[in-house]
């Protein structure tokens, strides 16, 4: 039967739930974006040209009101004109935003209302011209009857003159008494037609002001009852020759203002225009009005469909949001239930088990209780491991037994108190005893008697088998006639639970014999030896004894050579301790000579002088004295400083130099140190200072400089260079073998001298040129630790 509940169908479950719910997730993102995409688009493409396009008519069609507005206010014919353009040009703006709205509903009841609204405007504006000039002949006529009006106001106060005048004519002799009642009655027509006709004026004022509201014939009715009053007053006055000229300003009057006349006529006219024009506006707003309904409905529409489309967007967003959230949530819970029962228990914690397992087993720890179960990938490993190692013990014993049997090499296999459990067919042949099934024995009992006690000493408590887990012994084992020398190796090792020991027997007695003979051989080579290295003993104490001698005879030399140099430098030295003597000696004699004139004064500087001269004296004697004393080779090395040793040499030859006008430079650097015998070192370098003062005395000019080279690391190089002719090219290479020499008086041992002190220092002496083709000749010391 397959099974089903593996690791692999548990893991794979699992990613394909994740990865359903994840296509799940992206599906309800792509859909939340497609719908949202819809909505934009929408929005773009149909419900924000409408806005723009509504918002474009609401705009002109608003100019458009403001300009018939003011048109309607405006009678300047010019500004007319102004407004008329700017209405046409409000006109095609509509017109243009009309042209967006093509794609909608209402595109035909806009367009319709517009072309009809055109015509109307049309002519309302030639309607609107009309009333303007109409006004202005209006205001003519007003005018006209404002101007008659003045002139009759400006004829009274003449009339009253001239009546005033009459009277006062009359009055000095009241006889005439019906002239002056006729002045009187003049007097008063004057008054009362005067009154009438201020009614007059101010009833045709009335009707030319509110001539839109009132009924024109019913208005004229009174006004011609009025001229008919005025007409019979004016009549009266007729007899008066003085008021004809009032009387005709009063009939012009009648004339414009009468029933029918020109005002009437006029006034009737404006009223109809004026009816026409109100007729054209109402019609105007009503179009209008019907237009923006239209842009309200538009604009209503396209509102209502943004907020539908936001409220559908909404609710899109929160449900996929619901949904999102639950996929997290379930994906969330399921990778915790994963996490935790999936990988930490059910594959972790086994995956430990079976690790812990593993290890066991690779330790070798075949016995080790596999713990790891189930029927899933991890428990079948567990089975399987669990065959292995069985197998695994299986194969170990059937190896063991295969090699203990097929083995060149002689095994026994026996347990820890010695009893035999296996003998391979290669150690069988070695004993005679051989163990059967029926009568065991302990390993001891196998070989010679004389050996019993050692082996079984190997299976007792502590033993260094037992403590150490393994051993070796060698015997010696007497079987067919012969003497075997076997090697044993004893093993502990374990069988199942229990602790066996294996022993490897190895013949060495082809070994043994070769070893025995080489011991022999040794032992013979040992004696020879021995006997040749007491002989060497010997030759080197002869030698010893005649280095010794050789040592004896070498310092002879060197002091034979020492005094050689002072032989050469005794002429001069003679002369150096000469001069300071006949100086002490004139010393004395002046101080005998200030004793005598009795001059106390002087005698301490004549004596300090003489003290100089003899302690001077004495620096040359202890110096010749130190330098000629007999130094032996044997003498311990010390640090000496290289510049002291110079300035005491100089000493030494100083007063030859000086004889033979040499200057002889010290530039050693007084830090300079060498492990040496200063006695020997100095030698070395009266020596050298010798042979340069015999090599520049006939040279010009004459100078001796004793310096140090570049050190390197380990040594220092002290060079004494000169400006004689140098060293001859042919003699060079023999100059160091002593009784060498180019000098009459010469001992030819300076330089080989030289040479042996200085193997003695651990340096070398080597001869050169200096660039004046003069002499060097260079000293090569070990460097001292003090040096810098
Ligand atoms: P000696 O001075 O007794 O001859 P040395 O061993 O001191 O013996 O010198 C050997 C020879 O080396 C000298 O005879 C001389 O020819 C040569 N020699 C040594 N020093 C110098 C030098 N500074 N200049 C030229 N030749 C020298």
């Amino acid at each position: 039967m397959v099974n089903v509940n593996t690791i692999g169908n548990r893991l794979i479950f699992a990613i394909g739930f994740m990865a359903l719910l994840t296509v799940g997730v992206s599906g309800v993102a792509v859909y939340n974006w497609e719908t949202l995409d819809d909505h934009i688009e929408e929005i773009v493409t149909i419900n924000m040209p409408t806005l723009r396009s509504s918002y474009q008519l609401e705009r002109n069609t608003a100019g458009l009101q403001a300009a018939l507005n003011q048109i309607s206010m405006n009678t300047d014919p010019v500004i007319h004109h102004e407004l008329q353009q700017k209405i046409t040009a409000k006109l095609l703006l509509i017109n243009l935003a009309i042209k967006d709205t093509v794609s909608m509903e209402e595109y035909a009841a806009i367009l319709n209302t517009q072309q009809g609204l055109a015509e109307t405007l049309q002519n309302y504006t030639n309607e609107l011209e009309k009333r303007n000039q109409q006004l202005d002949t209006l205001s003519q006529i007003e005018n006209n009857i404002h101007w008659v009006h003045q002139d009759l106001i400006n004829e009274l106060p003449l009339l009253q003159q001239e009546v005033e005048w009459q009277l006062t004519r009359m009055l000095p002799n009241i006889i005439d008494t019906n002239a002056i009642i006729d002045v009187m009655t003049e007097f008063s027509l004057i008054q009362s037609i005067t009154v009438k006709e201020n009614e007059l004026h101010q009833l045709a004022q009335e009707i030319i002001l509110q001539h839109h509201n009132r009924d024109l014939s019913n208005a004229f009715y009174f006004i011609g009852y009025k001229i008919a009053e005025v007409q019979t007053m004016s009549e009266q006055l007729s007899h008066y020759p003085s008021t004809s000229t009032y009387r005709e300003r009063l009939s012009d009057l009648i004339k414009v203002v009468a029933p029918s006349g020109p005002l009437e006529q006029q006034l009737k006219q404006n009223a109809e225009i004026y009816r026409v024009i109100i007729q054209h506006e109402a019609e105007i707003q009503q179009r209008l009005a019907k237009q923006e309904a239209l842009i309200q409905k538009m604009v209503t529409a396209a509102d209502d469909n943004l907020i539908n489309l936001n409220e559908q967007t909404r609710k899109a967003i929160i449900i996929s949001n619901l949904f999102l959230l639950g996929a997290v949530c379930l994906a969330i819970v399921l990778t915790i239930i994963l996490s935790i029962y999936l990988v930490g228990r059910g594959i972790v914690k086994r995956l430990n088990t079976l690790s812990r397992d593993l290890h066991e087993v690779t330790k070798g720890n075949l016995d080790a209780e596999i713990q790891v179960s189930g029927k899933d990938e991890i428990g079948l490993i567990g089975q399987n491991l669990r065959q292995f190692c069985h197998q695994m013990k299986e194969m170990e014993r059937t190896n063991a037994l295969n090699l203990i049997n097929n083995t060149q090499a002689s095994i026994i296999t026996c347990d820890l108190t010695g009893q035999v459990e296996s003998v391979n067919s290669s150690a069988l042949h070695l004993f005679q005893h051989k163990p059967t099934d029926s009568e065991p024995i302990v390993i001891w009992q196998l070989f010679n008697s004389t050996i019993d006690s050692r082996l079984e000493s190997l299976f007792h408590d502590n033993s260094p088998l037992l403590e150490n887990g393994a051993c070796n012994l060698t015997l010696k084992h007497f079987h067919n006639q012969e003497h075997l020398y076997l090697r044993l190796d004893f093993r502990l090792f374990q069988q199942g639970n229990t602790d066996k020991v294996i022993i490897t027997m190895t013949d060495i007695t082809e070994q043994e014999k070769a070893a025995r003979w080489l011991e022999s051989i040794v032992y013979e080579k040992t004696e020879s030896l021995t006997n040749r290295n007491r002989q060497l003993r010997e030759e080197i104490e002869d030698r010893k004894r005649i280095e010794q001698d050789l040592r004896a005879t070498q310092d002879e030399l060197i002091q034979a050579a020492k005094m050689a140099v002072v032989g050469q430098t005794m002429t001069s030295l003679a002369h150096e301790l000469n001069q300071p003597l006949s100086a002490i000696s004139t010393h004395v004699f002046a101080t005998k000579m200030a004793v005598k004139k009795n001059k106390l004064n002087k005698l301490p500087t004549n004596l300090e002088k003489i003290e100089g001269l003899t302690s001077r004296m004495g620096r040359i004697i202890a110096s010749l004295r130190n330098f000629s004393k007999k130094q032996s080779a044997d003498n311990p090395l010390s640090p000496i400083a290289v510049r002291d040793s110079v300035e005491q040499a100089m000493q030494i030859v100083e007063g030859r130099a000086r004889v033979q006008q040499t200057q002889i430079e010290n530039a050693i650097d007084p830090n300079l140190l060498i492990l040496a015998d200063d006695v020997q070192f100095e030698q070395v370098l009266v020596n050298l200072l010798v042979n340069s003062c015999d090599a520049v005395a006939s040279n010009e000019p004459r100078h001796i400089k004793v310096h140090s080279l570049p050190p390197n690391p380990h040594t220092i190089m002290i060079a004494v260079s000169d400006t004689g002719g140098g060293f001859d090219a042919v003699m060079m290479k023999k100059l160091f073998t002593p009784f060498t020499t180019t000098k009459d008086v010469g001992l030819g041992l300076g330089l080989s001298i030289c040479r042996s002190i200085l193997t003695r220092f651990g340096g070398s002496i080597s001869l050169a040129s200096n660039l004046d083709q003069g002499a060097m000749v260079i000293l090569e010391l070990p460097k001292h630790e003090n040096n810098q």
